[in-house]
C-alpha cells in the first residue's frame, strides 16, 4: 500500500477523538483526509473521569492549553490514587500510589531500602506515605502547581467529565480539518481480498477509504464483529465484568486525588470534578447482583434515600489478539479493556495510536511492521494487567469469599509469579523489573508502593531492631524535607480558581 488519501475512523468517544487529533496532526498537512463517524444515536459510554499523567503529555502535543479545556470539562488535577481498606493489616488500611514528582528522588532510594529491611524482618517503617510528596500534597487537598521559585516539577494527570472531553477534542479535532459525519453503521465492506473497503450507513451513505480505525467501544464492530479477530478474555484473572455509577455533589476543598475504596465484591471509585463527584462501583456480577452492588453503592455515598439515579454497565475485560488486521486498527475498548483501577485505558489509546502512527510511517504505510506494533500493544495490555492483578492478590481481607478467592487466584502470569517470588524471597526487585524489561509499565517504586503499602512483609510477627550497619534513613528528616516542600503548594481549590475552572 502507498500512503493512504483517506483513513476513516468509526467511532465517536473519547478513543476515536483521540485518534483524530493524534493523526490529524501528524498526517493532515502530508495530503491524507481523515474523517470521523459517529453514530448520533447510540452515544458513548459516558465514564472513563481519571487519568495517568500520560492525557497531559497527549493534550501537550496537540496543542491543547489547560486554562481552555479545563475550565470547559470541569476537570481537576490528579496527584494519583489512595486505595482504601484492601488491606486488613494493621497501619496498612491504606496507602496512596503517588505519580512522579522530581523532588521524591532522593527518597525513592530510601523507600526501597526501607522496604528491602523490612522484607528482611527488621523493624523500619516502609509504608509508602511517609516517603512522597504527592501522598502529603494529596492528603491536604493541595494541587501540583509549585510556586514560581519551587525547583522540582510534580508530575499530575487529571480528572475530566468524558462526556465533555469528548466534545472539546470533537471540536479541536474539526478545527484542525478532520472531517466529522453522523450515521449509524449498519454494515461493513470487505474487497475482493479481504481488506475493509467501505461502511454503509443506515441512510443508504457509503464511506470509503483506504485505512479504517475502530472506535466503535466494546461492539468492537470493525475488527471483532467484522474481521472475526479473537478475544482474549482476562476473566481468569481480573473478575470484575459490572460496575454502577452515582454522582454526589461536591464540596468547597475539591480533592486532588481518586479514592478506590475496597467494597464487599470489588471497589468504588471517588473522583472530584468542580462541579460533582463520580463515584462508582467496580464489582464481579458472579459473586454479586446489580441490585445489591446499587444499595452497597448508595449506603457508601449517603444517598440510599435518594431519587438520583444510578446507570449500570457490563465490562468486557480482556484484548484482541491483533489490534491492527489488515488495513484496521482497534483504538479503545474496542481494542480491549482492564478494569479502571489505575485509569490506565485514555494512557493505553494514546500509546496505541502513537505507536501505530510510528510503525506505520516507517513500514512507509504498509503491513511492514504489523506484527511489531502488535506484539507491543499485547505487551502493554499484559504488563498494565498484572499490576491491576496485583492489587487484588496481595489483598488481605477476609470478609467475603470474593475477596478471598482474589487472594488465592493462582492465574498469575509468569512475569508476576516471579516478581511476587523475588519480593517475598526478600530479593532485588528492581533488578527483577530490569530483567523483565516491564519498567515502562509500571517502575519500580510503583511495585515497591502497591506491596509495601498493602503491608505485604514476610516474617512480621518478630520484627527485630537495626544495628549500626543496617541503620536506614531518618524519617523524621525525610518528613521535614517534604513539608517543607509543599509550603510551595497551594490548596487545590485555590489552584483551579486561578485557572478559571473552580466548580460551576
Ligand atoms: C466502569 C468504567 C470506568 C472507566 N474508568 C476509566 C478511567 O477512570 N480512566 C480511563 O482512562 N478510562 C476509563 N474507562 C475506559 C473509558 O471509559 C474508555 O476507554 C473511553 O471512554 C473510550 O471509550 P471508547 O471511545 O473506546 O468507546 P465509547 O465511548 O463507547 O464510544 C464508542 C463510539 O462508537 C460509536 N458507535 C458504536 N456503534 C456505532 C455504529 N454502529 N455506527 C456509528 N457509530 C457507532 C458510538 O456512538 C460512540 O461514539 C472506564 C470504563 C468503564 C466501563
Amino acid at each position: 500500500m502507498t500512503k493512504p488519501d483517506h483513513i476513516l475512523i468509526v467511532g465517536g468517544g473519547t478513543a476515536g477523538w483521540m485518534a483524530a487529533n493524534l493523526m490529524a496532526r501528524q498526517w493532515l498537512d502530508r495530503g491524507i483526509r481523515i474523517s470521523l463517524v459517529e453514530s448520533p444515536d447510540i452515544g458513548i459510554i459516558g465514564v472513563g473521569e481519571g487519568s495517568t499523567p500520560q492525557l497531559k503529555a497527549f493534550l501537550d502535543k496537540i496543542g491543547v492549553e489547560e486554562s481552555d479545556w479545563m475550565a470547559k470539562c470541569n476537570a481537576t488535577y490528579k496527584v494519583g490514587i489512595s486505595f482504601v481498606g484492601w488491606s486488613s493489616k494493621p497501619g496498612f488500611e491504606r496507602y496512596f500510589h503517588p505519580f512522579p514528582a522530581q523532588a521524591d528522588r532522593e527518597n525513592y532510594r530510601s523507600f526501597v531500602y526501607h522496604c528491602l529491611l523490612r522484607r528482611q524482618g527488621l523493624d523500619v517503617g516502609a509504608h509508602p506515605d511517609r516517603f512522597f510528596l504527592p501522598a502529603y500534597l494529596a492528603a491536604r487537598q493541595l494541587g501540583p502547581q509549585a510556586a514560581e521559585n519551587f525547583p522540582f516539577e510534580v508530575l499530575y494527570g487529571y480528572h475530566f467529565d468524558s462526556q465533555l472531553l469528548g466534545e472539546y477534542l470533537r471540536d479541536y479535532a474539526a478545527s484542525l480539518g478532520v472531517n466529522h459525519l453522523q450515521g449509524n453503521v449498519v454494515e461493513v465492506r470487505q474487497n475482493s481480498a479481504g481488506d475493509l473497503a467501505a461502511v454503509v450507513l443506515d441512510d443508504g451513505r457509503t464511506l470509503e477509504a483506504d485505512f479504517f480505525v475502530d472506535s466503535t467501544g466494546f461492539r468492537s464492530m470493525l475488527l471483532q464483529q467484522k474481521l472475526e479477530v479473537p478475544f482474549d478474555s482476562f476473566g481468569n484473572n481480573l473478575f470484575n465484568d459490572a460496575a454502577v455509577v452515582l454522582p454526589t455533589p461536591q464540596s468547597k476543598e475539591i480533592n486532588s486525588q481518586t479514592i478506590s475504596t475496597a467494597m464487599k465484591h470489588g471497589w468504588a471509585w471517588d473522583i472530584p470534578l468542580t462541579n460533582r463527584v463520580g463515584n462508582g462501583y467496580v464489582y464481579s456480577s458472579s459473586y454479586c447482583s446489580a441490585d445489591d452492588a446499587e444499595t452497597e453503592l448508595r449506603e457508601k455515598t449517603g444517598l440510599l434515600d435518594s431519587d438520583v439515579e444510578a446507570r449500570h454497565l457490563k465490562m468486557k475485560v480482556g484484548q484482541l489478539a491483533r489490534h491492527w488486521h489488515r488495513n484496521c486498527i482497534a483504538v479503545g475498548l474496542s481494542q480491549g479493556f482492564i478494569e479502571p483501577l489505575e485509569a490506565t485505558a485514555l494512557h493505553i489509546v494514546q500509546e496505541t495510536v502513537e505507536s501505530f502512527i510510528r510503525n506505520f510511517e516507517s513500514g512507509d504505510f504498509t503491513p511492514r511492521n504489523q506484527d511489531r506494533f502488535n506484539q507491543l500493544v499485547r505487551q502493554r495490555f499484559e504488563g498494565v494487567r498484572d499490576y491491576i492483578v496485583c492489587h487484588y492478590r496481595a489483598n488481605s481481607r477476609t470478609d467475603t469469599e470474593y475477596w478471598r478467592d482474589n487472594a488465592v487466584n493462582e492465574n498469575l502470569s509468569d512475569s508476576l509469579k516471579d516478581l511476587l517470588g523475588t519480593w517475598l524471597e526478600k530479593g532485588d526487585l528492581t533488578e527483577e523489573i530490569r530483567r523483565q524489561d516491564i519498567a515502562h509499565y509500571y517502575n519500580t517504586i510503583s511495585w515497591h508502593c502497591l506491596l509495601a503499602g498493602y503491608g505485604v512483609f514476610p516474617d512480621q510477627q518478630s520484627l527485630r531492631p537495626t544495628t549500626e550497619q543496617e541503620r536506614g534513613y531518618d524519617l523524621a528528616k525525610i518528613d521535614e524535607f517534604i513539608r517543607r516542600c509543599a509550603l510551595n503548594f497551594d490548596k487545590h481549590s485555590t489552584q483551579l480558581a486561578n485557572l478559571g475552572a473552580s466548580a460551576a
